[in-house]
Parts: structure tokens; sequence; C-alpha cells
């Protein structure tokens, strides 16, 4: 059993990491940037060590400094949390070259996901449904052109490098493509350093519908059902549900079972993501992440698991601590982003909260590092707090969060309280009737000054 892990993350990921830690005995170390030092992350570890200024490629970013914090306290595990180090393939092989264990997936599956058409032809070849699209990258736009007049139009051109929605191109037609072709091709090379760019079909109505699988990295996987995040503004998802308010048993048990036989042939180890557009009935898959989610817990609601201390016990070289078979879904659960930023148009707003007051009561959950008095730093993510609801079916779920955020209260910064509030006044929204442009669309009608 670890004594003492390292957090190498900061805001609400990191309390929730402490917090499922101590529950197990495990000592907590945090890092932190200079403009953290007076995190809530910070306060609530056992120990902490500053490790570098406030800038994140100097301080959530730096291997050596986070290998170095490691040795000093004498931790003996890291979890990455999400976002900075969660999937960076050197990053795990050299936590395991200095004899550290990393709690997430090997680097090998890491680099496999992290490479989107490697991802694509592995899943393929597993049995996963894709989209359809070229296989593997598209060299130039004659090859473009071809592949299009094949699969027809609308197309997407996305970045094999892809991440946070960048590098992706939509072209209506043939005489749109040579723009979105080299515009991706442009982006992609800005945004990552690799041009490279592969092409699908684009699909015009679908829902983001995501499968959460779990692997004990020796041939053991399950799924734990499947997350509907298609409520999403630039790509990015903005409230997530669990179950999928369109998803039947039958469905669920298909893709699911499929996800989970995935896994378990490749060995994957800990927890991940298959991502899918839906679209008729169908699933096609788009990429798989390997790591936590920031959504994780509207699935750690309905099936009463605690996937961070999952991922530690598999790290361990534990089994899971549950079957397939054990897996039952209870009730419905919904959570919503609330970030640091005005509206109409999502500006991010650091600054001193005045006044904070956390929803409670039966089924509400909060993750959030914010106190009275704290000075949001303007140098990282504008998320701030994520509120997750449950109850027994997702009309209950729906009451509840509006109770729930009725009774939040975050003076001094502006926050996307209001655009949830003003959601839940929508037809579409209670009967669970929308797709990944729903909220776009809405947002251009509904929020234009
Ligand atoms: P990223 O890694 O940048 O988040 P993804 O491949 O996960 O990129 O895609 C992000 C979002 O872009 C999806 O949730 C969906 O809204 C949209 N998208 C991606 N591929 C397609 C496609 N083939 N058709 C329609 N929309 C797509």
């Amino acid at each position: 059993m670890f004594e003492k892990i390292l957090i190498a993350n900061r805001g609400e990921i990191a309390l929730r990491v402490i917090r499922a830690a101590r529950e197990m005995g495990i000592k907590t170390v945090a890092v932190h940037s200079t403009a953290d030092a007076d995190a809530m992350h910070v306060r609530m570890a056992d120990e902490s060590v500053c490790i570098g200024p406030p800038s994140s490629s100097e301080s959530y970013l730096s291997i050596p400094s986070i290998i170095a914090a490691c040795e000093v306290t004498g931790a003996q595990a890291i979890h990455p949390g999400y976002g900075f180090l969660s999937e960076n393939a050197n990053f795990v092989q050299i936590v395991e070259d200095h004899g550290l264990t990393f709690i997430g997936p090997s680097a090998e599956h890491i680099r496999i996901m992290g490479d989107k058409i490697t991802a694509k032809d592995t899943m393929k070849a597993l049995g996963v449904p894709c989209v359809p699209g070229s296989e593997g990258g598209v060299a130039n736009l004659k090859e473009a052109q071809a592949l299009c007049a094949e699969i027809g139009f609308p197309v997407i051109v996305k970045a094999t490098a892809g991440g946070g929605g960048r590098g992706m191109k939509v072209a209506q037609s043939a005489a749109e493509l040579e723009k979105a072709f080299l515009t991706a091709r442009s982006e992609a090379k800005a945004a990552f350093g690799n041009d490279e760019v592969y092409i699908e079909k684009y699909l015009t109505t679908p829902r983001h519908i995501e499968i959460q699988v779990f692997g004990d990295g020796k041939g053991g996987a399950v799924h734990l059902g499947e997350r509907d995040c298609s409520l999403q503004r630039r790509h990015q998802k903005v409230l997530e549900e669990a179950p999928g308010p369109c998803i039947t048993a039958e469905e669920r048990a298909r893709i699911g079972k499929i996800c989970a036989d995935a896994c378990a042939n490749i060995q994957y180890r800990g927890a991940g993501t298959i991502e899918f557009l839906y679209e008729k009935g169908e699933f096609f898959f788009i990429e798989m992440n390997t790591r936590l989610q920031v959504e994780h817990p509207v699935t750690e609601a309905i099936f009463g698991v605690d996937l961070v201390q999952e991922q530690i016990r598999v790290a361990e070289g534990m089994p899971m601590s549950f079957t397939q078979d054990d897996l039952i879904i209870n009730g419905h659960a919904i959570e919503v982003r609330i970030n640091a930023e005005k509206l109409p148009d999502f500006a991010p707003r650091p600054g001193r909260i005045t006044q904070f007051h956390a929803p409670g009561g039966l089924g509400v959950r909060m993750d959030s590092a914010l106190y009275d008095g704290y000075k949001i730093p303007p140098y990282y993510d504008s998320l701030i707090a994520k509120l997750i609801v449950h109850g027994k079916d997702r009309h209950s779920a729906l009451r509840r969060l509006a109770r729930a955020l009725g009774e939040l209260i975050v003076d001094g910064v502006d926050t996307t309280v209001p655009l949830f509030h003003a959601l839940l006044q929508e037809d579409d929204i209670q009967s669970g009737n929308y797709n990944i442009h729903w909220l776009e669309h809405w947002l251009e009608t509904n929020l234009r000054d």
C-alpha cells in the first residue's frame, strides 16, 4: 500500500484526489506555483512543495520540479489529475524511470491514444465502430478531394495531434474543402507542432456519448455506462449527465461490452473514456482519453463508486473492487461546470471571492476549491466549481439542480451560474432533446446583446 502520494495538479481535482487518498489512509503532498501559495489544495494536503513561478510551463508542467518534489517528500506515486501532465507519455516514462508509480495507464497506451490516427486504427482493429473517413493521414489537397468525392460532404478535417477542439475545420462542399484543409493544417502546426490531418464524415446532428471504462492492467476490464456531454460551447463541455437520456439499456450493454473488451484486449490500466458521436442509433468512435475526466462524478453518483480510489488500487497492482455484474445504475446524475466567466461572451473573470456558500442536502455534491476571500489567479483554467446532483430519475435530478443552484452563492466575480438557471427553463433541456449544436444555437438567439 502507498504511504504517500503526490498530486501533480491544482484546484478542485487536486482536492478530489486528496479526499480519496485520505479515506484510504494515504498521506498527500500538494505541489503549487507561487500564485497558488494560498490555494485550498495546499491547505488541505498533509505537505506541500512550491515548484515554480505562476506560469504553468514553469510549475505544473515542470517535470524536473515534480520529480524533485517526490524525492524531497518521499512520495511513492503521482496522481496527475486531468489536464497538465495527465496525458504526457514522456512524463510517465520519466516517473517510472525514477522508481515512482504513475497513477494512470502505461506510457504506451497514452502514446497510442494521444495520436488520433493511431488511436482510430487501434480501435477499429479492436472492433470499435468509427466515423467513416480517411485511412490514416491525408497528405495533400488532391488526396483530400478524391476521398471526399467518395464519402460525400459535409466533412471535417481534424489534426492528428488535436485536443481541446483545436485544429478542426468543417467543409460543407467541394468548394470549401481547400480552405478547410489548409486552415486545419496551419492551425495544427501552430498549436501542436505537427501539421498532419485526417478527414472524417461530418455528422450533422449527433450527440456526444462517452463510455467510462476501467481496467486492471492485467486483462480485466469493465464499463460504467455512458455520459451524455452534448451540451458544448466551442467543442467544450458545459453540462454532463448520466445515464444518457436517449440511450437504451440494450444499446448501453452492447457498446459498453465492445469498449470493455477492447480495454481488456490491450490490458488497459485505470480509468479511461472512449468518446463517440451517436446519431440515429449508431455509435462512431472519435477519441479515447486516457485519464480521469472532469465529468467523472456523474458516473460515480449513479454507480456508487469512487473512481479515484479505484485508480490508486490498480496502480498498486490490486484487483478492481467491482465486477461488471456489481455495476448497477441507480438513478440519474447531472453535473454543471461553473466557470469564472462573464456572459454573454464567456470572458474569463479572475478576482477575489467576497462570499462563497456551497449548496448541500440530499444528492448534492460540490467539487470546488473556493473559499471566502480566495483570490482566483488569472493564470489557469476558469473552472471554479462543479455542482453534481443525483436523483432517483432525470426529472428529480433536474429539480434538485434548480434547488441547489438557488442555494449557491459566489460573490465577487462573474460566473456562468445564470446560464444554468436559464437553461433549466428550456423545454429541450427538460426533455433531454439536444445534440452537440443545440447550445451554440441557443446562445446565439438568447444571449446576444
Ligand atoms: P478534441 O480532442 O479536440 O476535443 P474530438 O475529436 O474529441 O476533439 O472532437 C470534439 C468535438 O468536435 C466533438 O465532441 C464534436 O462536437 C465535434 N466533432 C468531432 N468530430 C466530428 C465529426 N466527425 N462530426 C461532427 N462533429 C464532430
